[in-house]
């Protein structure tokens, strides 16, 4: 990962969005129970269920006038049990007419670690430690900070501008289901729930202040590869599928990487196993299966990397006479100029925020990717989750409190003229993406 400071650009327009009306103040123990509420629920990618029955009710309980909190329809070709959830929040009655939409995003599975022996139905029990660290009790299981701390950030960020009256655009707060494995969510969303709306603030795990603005394209790919079965003792009369896949998979991985590229072999599967259990080693196998992933920061690297995966596999399937169908699944990267309204936008709402805006590049994908390939110009927002996906995985109060300080930041500055009249001039000089 590598960062870089924006230079304070123009200071005098992150403090004007408080200037007029002070940022609401937060209630810590609520922030804190409403972080520990959400990630003491157990629901990993596909099994939502739980965390979205919360998230609905959360938002139907702060009864804001005219919004709709819904459900969409994208659970079974995401592969969860539920769908996404959708809470349309109209302006304000009081919002001045150039204040402009924003989705706030997180998802709502969470991966499902837990220590060796620690039993399946053992409940998530979250702890706050003297110096207000939030970590699992005994470092049982993880206490999915990633993306409980971004659901609380965009849940009490809102609530707290709602109960203070405090002018606001149009807002969508979406809910992902099943990011973790695949982004599965965000790609089965209608594309039409993110038109008109124009900036997009995904909130995921990392520090509070960073901006991503770019993100790697990543290429995952599978290859069937069948070959001919032959008895052991008449090898030379078969085509072993299994020894294309490791060829290939030595072929593949021997790419040299450049930086901002990633590559790897992660499966190679083959051969038979026998009613008792045993390998069948007396007979060559006819058919195998490899698999990996690649990344890349440019679409140029991207396609290199996609001709070098392809030409393996073409050349091993000439030379061991054995069929290959390669399969690729494509996530697009994105790339944010730091001009861009959205990245501005973020960079003043989190100096507003009163914490110090980075903007950063990753090779993760988050569903950041999904919302700038549907068309709505996104950055992801650190939301304060550290060592994610371990047992050790930890946030704290103050990272919950800085989080939901950007999130009312961003909801403000949508909505300041003078944010507005600045991110207006910046797009006249340079396009969105
Ligand atoms: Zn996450």
């Amino acid at each position: 990962m590598e960062w870089m400071e924006i230079p304070p650009q123009r200071p005098d327009i992150a403090s004007q969005v408080w200037s007029e009306r002070k940022m609401p103040r937060l209630d810590s123990t609520k922030v804190v129970d409403t972080f520990i509420s959400a990630a003491t629920i157990w629901a990993p990618s596909g099994f939502e269920k739980p965390m979205a029955d919360k998230m609905m009710r959360d938002f139907e309980e702060m009864n804001i006038p005219g919004a709709n909190v819904m459900m969409d329809g994208a659970g079974p070709a995401a592969g969860s049990e539920v769908g996404n959830v959708i809470v349309d929040i109209p302006a304000s009655p009081n919002a001045p007419p150039t204040a402009r939409s924003v989705v706030l995003s997180c998802h709502l599975d969470r991966v499902p670690v837990r220590a060796p022996g620690v039993p399946q139905d053992e409940p998530v029990q979250v702890e706050m430690t003297a110096d207000g660290t939030l970590q699992s009790k005994g470092f049982r299981t993880n206490i999915a900070a990633d993306d409980r701390a971004g659901y609380t950030a965009i849940k009490e960020g809102l609530q707290a501008m709602h109960l203070s009256g405090f002018p606001h655009g149009h807002i969508k707060v979406i809910g992902y289901v099943r990011e973790e494995p695949g982004l599965f969510g965000a790609r089965a969303l209608d594309p039409a729930h993110l038109q008109d709306m124009d900036f997009g603030f995904e909130f995921d795990g990392g520090k509070v202040g960073n901006v991503i603005v770019n993100s790697a394209g990543i290429q995952r790919f599978k290859a069937t590869i069948i070959g001919q079965s032959a008895p052991a003792i008449h090898a030379s009369k078969g085509k072993s599928a299994l020894r294309a896949a490791m060829d290939a998979g030595t072929r593949i991985d021997g790419a040299e990487m450049k930086p901002g590229q990633t590559l790897n072999v992660s499966n190679i599967m083959a051969g038979q196993m026998g009613q008792d259990g045993a390998p069948i080693t007396n007979q060559v196998p006819d058919s195998a299966f490899l698999a990996g992933e690649f990344r890349a920061r440019n679409p140029d690297d991207e396609l290199e990397l996609r001709k070098h995966v392809e030409s393996c596999l073409q050349q091993v399937a000439e030379q061991h006479g054995v069929e290959i169908r390669p399969e690729f699944d494509t996530i697009q990267g994105f790339h944010l100029s730091e001009q861009a309204p959205v990245v501005q936008l973020a960079e003043i709402a989190t100096r507003a925020s009163g914490s110090k805006p980075k903007v950063m590049g990753m090779m993760g994908g988050t569903n950041a990717n999904c919302m700038n390939a549907k068309g709505l110009p996104t950055v992801v927002l650190g939301s304060g989750a550290y060592l994610q996906h371990t047992e050790r995985e930890h946030t704290s109060r103050n990272d919950l409190i800085r989080a939901t300080q950007v999130v009312m930041s961003v909801i403000a500055a949508a909505a300041s003229p003078a944010v507005t009249a600045a991110l207006l001039a910046t797009s006249e000089i340079a396009p969105a993406i």
